[in-house]
């Protein structure tokens, strides 16, 4: 949930655009080849046999991708998965002790947590409803699929996959949710019968929120104590996530190239829609909801608005990360918008560790687009849980460039899509990653301006946005 400056690899800009350049490299190197490649195995006769010196029925192509680039690709995603449980509950957890301190700040806090709330579910809705409508998943011919659900062959979650498909659609009921929520044997469901596959993450999630809330129980020593310790626990776990992106630029460009090989260009046609459906509608939620939040809660004008914190959309982009980006924010949120210190100062440090719009809109967008392409259905009421649950690791997300990517697989395990369905997308994570982040902190900056404007209202002496 929180980044600190120990998380030095790709928290700076010019590191995390270096990262982000070797990326887009990778990606091209990877499509580059696996074209190539492609486009050898299928017109040079031989080609596939090593011109004679493999038997004839010998198919390097498969070989390549199956033993080589596939498992050079699962080192990155491994790495991932390794911090995926002790990061949902370490964040979540953390998030829930801090609010310890903030129950004494009473209608600036209320307000503030309504707002975040509402532009994340909103947000989220957005999300789904424009994947259900362009369905950018869909398309793939049938035999594109199998090949992709064979990549995924050698996992447990494959297996779950076959099965899923062959049941009816799960249907949401209160039964299924709290046997979902609360299993009887908590660290057996967390931590997974087999090896292949990641455990359950919905009882996690619920455990660190009961361990957080007894947590702020604690006298005031102890539940610093808890505090630091968790912090240290997330620091490491995000630490982990940024040596993960190192591995990135190679790990993109072998799984691209693979996929390229297996399954053509087709693909590349699903992945553009999905994502100008995101780009869409993270646009949408931008300059439509926000305004419309402002119109609605303020006295100020949305155009004036988005003039007005420019240079923290840019920053935003530029950098990848909400705390980066902090700075800027709550200067130009002081600045420019006249936002009072004291809202400043409580919104937007919370907001850059909590309200994750642009993620939450891209976590259900994410996991209906895979789930679409591995033709695994999501039924509307899988969707309404999904809804929440985006909201939820959304919040568990730090304001770190990639952050969300382990919270991503998480939720793709419990909906029954494989985690590894995330390399589909790896390879434009990044630019969605800038586009995320600029819905994140402008979230931060319409919560900031509505809630001053109450506090003010309410307390018209100079400093009206302090609590008292
Ligand atoms: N990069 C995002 C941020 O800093 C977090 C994420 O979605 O990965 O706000």
């Amino acid at each position: 949930m929180r980044a600190t400056s120990t998380l030095s690899l790709v928290t700076t800009p010019g590191a995390s655009d270096r990262v982000a350049t070797r990326i887009v490299w990778g990606m091209a190197v990877g499509l580059v080849a696996g074209i190539l490649l492609r486009t050898l195995f299928e017109r040079v006769p031989g080609a596939e046999a090593l011109f004679g010196v493999l038997p004839e029925s010998a198919h390097v192509s498969g070989w390549l991708t199956t033993e080589v680039l596939d498992p050079f690709g699962q080192i990155f995603l491994r790495v991932l998965f390794f911090v995926v449980a002790p990061l949902v509950f370490g964040s979540l957890a953390l998030g829930v002790v801090q609010l310890g301190r903030l129950d004494r700040l009473g209608p600036m806090a209320a307000r503030t947590f309504a707002l975040f709330g509402i532009n994340m579910a909103v947000g989220v809705a957005l999300g789904l409803v424009m994947m259900n409508l362009l369905q950018p998943g869909r398309g793939l011919d049938s035999e594109a699929r199998s090949r992709l659900v064979a990549q995924a062959q050698a996992t447990a979650q494959a297996r779950d996959l076959q099965a899923h498909a062959e049941k009816e659609p799960v249907r949401v009921t209160f039964a299924t949710l709290v046997e979902m929520f609360m299993p009887r044997n908590l660290l057996q469901a967390v931590v997974g019968s087999e090896r292949g596959r990641l455990g359950d993450v919905l009882p996690l999630i619920l455990f660190a929120l009961l361990l957080g809330a007894a947590g702020t129980t604690l006298a005031e020593g102890q539940r610093r104590q808890l505090q630091e310790a968790l912090e240290v626990l997330n620091n490491l776990m995000l630490t982990i996530v940024q040596f993960a992106l190192r591995l990135a630029p190679y790990a993109v460009a072998a799984l691209l190239m693979s996929i390229v090989i297996k399954m053509g260009l087709g693909f590349l046609n699903q992945l553009l829609l999905f994502v100008v459906g995101v780009l869409g509608v993270m646009a949408l939620h931008l300059f439509g909801t926000m305004s419309l939040l402002l119109k609605l809660g303020s006295r100020r004008s949305p155009l004036q608005f988005f003039k007005a914190i420019t240079t923290v959309m840019v920053t935003a982009f530029a950098t990848s990360s909400s705390n980066a980006t902090l700075p800027t924010t709550i200067q130009v949120s002081r600045e420019k918008l006249g936002v009072s210190a004291p809202t400043a100062g409580f919104v937007l440090p919370l907001g850059a560790t909590m309200n994750m719009s642009g993620t939450a809109t891209y976590e259900g967008c994410v996991i209906l687009f895979i789930a679409q392409v591995y033709g695994i259905p999501i039924t509307l009421g899988q969707q309404v849980t999904l809804l929440a649950l985006a909201v939820l690791s959304a919040v568990a997300v730090a304001g770190i460039p990639g952050a969300s990517l382990p919270l991503i697989m998480g939720l793709l395990g419990t909906f029954g899509v494989p985690p590894e369905g995330i390399v589909l997308i790896l390879g434009v994570d990044r630019v969605l990653d800038m586009a995320r982040t600029v819905l994140n902190v402008a979230a931060d900056m319409v919560t900031a301006v509505i809630v001053d404007e109450h506090m003010a209202a309410e307390n018209p002496a100079p400093g009206g946005g302090a609590p008292t």
